[in-house]
């Protein structure tokens, strides 16, 4: 069988890799390449958590995901690796619901985080100021993937495979037999057709999806550390979570600085036209919580800053699905600013879809995306 997938951001490479590890014939077509600045899987650093308060079937995702993530990070890209082990802090105020459920699942599936008391989160990160914080997990197997280096070595490993890839804008989804038109009328022919285009599926399918699936303006800010000092390194920072204050970030990975991203949705965005210039309030919330949190970071410059889209479902639950009209096309999105560490195991859920016909959970489905917002998966 000859699948095209639609988009080579994470959802489409991890597409294209798993239809290729079971004999497919596989293009992969992206309008700008893989994982380009406006694609949501360009940014530097993603974290990888299996920490998903109740949700058992993401924390089960994630853990597979991770296993091919450092399979990917040990094959394709040493001395510099693309997977950095330097686990994830979850930090809450108070009885948070959320850090508690997420507590007892992973406990349940056999990966219980470390519980650190303040005091001992104090002693082992002396750099964080844990004033009102209460409960601190840490997973220590969990990390951070240089997300844009990862994706974009994933995919030259696909090309010396063989997978074909074409960068060109598919224009006409929704009539498709047995070819797509690139938007400089060239067919492209396959079997089967999955279109994995993040923040550009409302776009590519309206009356399937607006509404259902809606990009948000996200702003992320890296910060300069000090000169010679190597405490906000991956090899000693942990990634963060301060879940109660929506704030989350990484330590410094490929010296790009420490990163800070709020993760209450923005105002919408047009992922192709849009500039990427921030807001200066976010930018403003993010300095204020690095001040707040490591007061040795206080007047840290800001070296870089993203504006990055989110491509939200009603609930933040991912869609994997077949289109409803068309036997050979299949949607994949919504990975509603948490997708990126499910790469691996979204492709393989997309590949079985394809290959054997083998529906993944009703979560994913498209019949449970609603145009109202009742955010569940964070
Ligand atoms: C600021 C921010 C922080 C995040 N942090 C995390 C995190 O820490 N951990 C985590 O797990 N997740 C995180 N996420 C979420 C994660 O990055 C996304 O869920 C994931 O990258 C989505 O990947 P995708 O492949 O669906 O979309 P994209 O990466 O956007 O890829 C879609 C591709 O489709 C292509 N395309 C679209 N239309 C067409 C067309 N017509 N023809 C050809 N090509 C087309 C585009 O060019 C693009 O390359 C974050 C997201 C943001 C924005």
């Amino acid at each position: 069988m000859h699948v095209v997938v639609v988009g080579s951001g994470v959802f489409g490479a991890w597409t294209a890799h798993h239809l290729l590890a079971r004999g497919a014939t596989v293009t992969l077509v992206d309008a700008y390449g893989a994982a380009h600045p406006r694609s949501s899987s360009g940014d530097e650093t993603r974290i990888v958590r299996c920490g998903y308060g109740p949700d058992a079937i993401y924390s089960e995702l994630a853990r597979r995901s991770r296993d091919e993530w450092r399979a990917l990070s040990d094959r394709a890209a040493r001395p510099d690796p693309l997977w950095h082990p330097t686990g994830v802090l979850w930090m809450a105020a108070g009885a948070d619901a959320y850090t508690a459920a997420t507590r007892a699942t992973l406990s349940q599936l056999n990966m219980p985080p470390e519980v650190l008391s303040p005091p001992e989160m104090g002693r082992r990160f002396p750099y964080l100021d844990t004033d009102g914080i209460e409960v601190t997990l840490l997973e220590r197997d969990c990390g951070v993937v240089a997300a844009r280096r990862a994706v974009r070595a994933l995919v030259v490993d696909l090309e010396q495979r063989g997978v074909r890839l074409l960068t060109a804008r598919i224009v006409t989804p929704a009539g498709v037999e047995r070819a797509l038109r690139t938007d400089g009328s060239m067919e492209v022919a396959g079997d089967g057709f999955v279109f994995a285009c993040g923040a550009w599926l409302p776009g590519l399918f309206p009356e399937l999806l607006h509404g259902r699936i809606r990009p948000t303006r996200q702003v992320v800010t890296y910060f300069g550390t000090p000169a010679g000092d190597l405490r906000f390194t991956g090899a000693r920072m942990p990634a963060w979570i301060d879940f109660p204050s929506g704030i989350y970030g990484t330590p410094d990975i490929d010296g790009r600085g420490v990163k800070v991203g709020i993760d209450e949705h923005g105002g919408p965005i047009d992922p192709d036209a849009d500039d990427r210039l921030p807001d200066r309030a976010a930018v403003e919330r993010a300095r204020a919580w690095l001040a707040r949190r490591v007061p040795a970071l206080a007047g840290a410059p800001v070296v870089e800053t993203r504006v990055c889209a989110y491509e939200n479902s009603s609930t933040g639950d991912f869609l994997i699905d077949r289109h409803p009209a068309r036997d050979n096309v299949w949607i994949v999105g919504g990975g509603s600013g948490h997708g990126f560490k499910h790469g691996p195991a979204v492709g393989e859920l997309t590949a079985r879809m394809v290959l054997d016909g083998e529906m993944p959970d009703a979560r994913f489905a498209l019949a449970g995306k609603t145009s109202d917002e009742r955010r569940r998966v964070y």
